[in-house]
């Protein structure tokens, strides 16, 4: 498989400034040294609580944000060389809330067609054509062309905003959150949707969600994000079957077991994150952490390997797996 985004060292930090001088009061490291590489058509997790920076992350990958360090690649070239129109053609992005995603006073048909007017893509016969094709590819009859998002279900506006998200033929689409603010059973449908798309279309996800469940579902890799940074990233078998960091044990003690006969040890999240304003010195997950030992307070841990995963080295930014002295 050959890369379609990489990222190296990337990092994005807002300074706060307050008080009557506005002088600068600290800086959050939303983002803070994470690479990462997609391979063509894999979707990969970013899993994480709210605020751990997988939001920012997402938004620097699109060129919303610049980047404070680091650099990213797409299709081996630095986006900051893209143009931003072809940019745009080539990443897409599906959010979590697509009733206020999608614009109240447009019909269905403007709303998928809308990037292809933008881009000044095909006649006004084709574009139609192009709209109705789309609307069929999410699961939609023609006749919701005609629709507006408040006679939609929560689920249909979720297909539409798919469905506008397709217009272009991206290469890469950055999904946030894309199902959370659906019904569990709308969910499911939304879900394998996603999946029917990729396997048919050849696309490429960035799956963002606090829930280890759902990104489980769909993805074939996991990153465990904590406080701005990667903590552990695996193959999503190895991840859901042996977290080695704690967060990511603790993130999957909250997924529900569907066989009684093989509860897993629940490990609680304790506490809530520290603020990114003020982050712990040493390994971030310290202060919550079951297993903290004294270099877990002074010193962030590098990336330890944990064993093999589906051939390569599987890694855990954890003290727990320093190599014992000696080895
Ligand atoms: Fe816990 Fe220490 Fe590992 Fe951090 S480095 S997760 S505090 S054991």
């Amino acid at each position: 498989m050959s890369a379609l985004l990489e990222l190296m060292d990337v990092a994005r930090h807002y300074r706060i400034s307050g008080g009557v001088l506005g002088l600068t009061q600290g800086t959050v490291r939303a983002v803070d040294g994470v690479s990462l590489t997609l391979n063509a058509g894999e979707s990969l997790g970013l899993v994480g609580e709210s605020g751990c920076g997988k939001s920012t992350l997402a938004r620097l990958i699109l060129g919303l944000e610049p980047l404070d360090a680091g650099t990213i690649r797409f299709q081996g070239r630095d986006i900051t060389e893209w143009p931003e129109t072809e940019l745009r053609r080539q990443m897409q992005m599906v959010f979590q809330d697509p009733y206020s995603s999608l614009n109240p006073r447009m019909s269905v048909r403007a709303i998928v067609a809308e990037p292809l007017t933008i881009h000044k893509i095909g006649t006004r016969a084709e574009r139609k054509a192009k709209t109705l094709a789309l609307l069929g590819t999410v699961g939609l009859d023609a006749e919701m062309a005609g629709r507006y998002p408040h006679q939609l279900s929560g689920g249909q506006r979720q297909r539409v905003a798919v469905a506008r998200a397709l217009a272009l033929g991206p290469a890469l689409v950055v999904c946030d959150e894309p199902v959370s603010a659906l019904d569990v059973s709308i969910q499911a449908q939304v879900l394998l949707l996603l999946q029917d798309l990729r396997t048919r279309l050849g696309l490429t996800y960035l799956f963002i969600s606090h829930d280890l469940a759902v990104v489980g579902q769909i993805c074939e890799r996991i990153a465990v994000m904590y406080l701005g940074k990667v903590v552990e990233l695996a193959s999503a078998e190895a991840l859901i079957r042996e977290p080695k960091h704690p967060y990511a044990k603790a993130l999957l003690s909250a997924v529900p077991v569907p066989d009684p006969g093989h509860q897993r040890v629940r490990e609680q999240l304790r506490g809530e994150p520290p603020s990114p304003l003020d982050p712990p010195p040493g390994c971030p997950y310290h202060p919550r952490c079951p297993y903290v030992m004294d270099i877990c307070c002074r010193e962030f841990p590098p990336a330890f390997e944990t064993g093999q995963d589906t051939g390569e080295a599987r890694l855990a930014h954890c003290w727990l797996h320093a190599p014992a002295k000696g080895d």
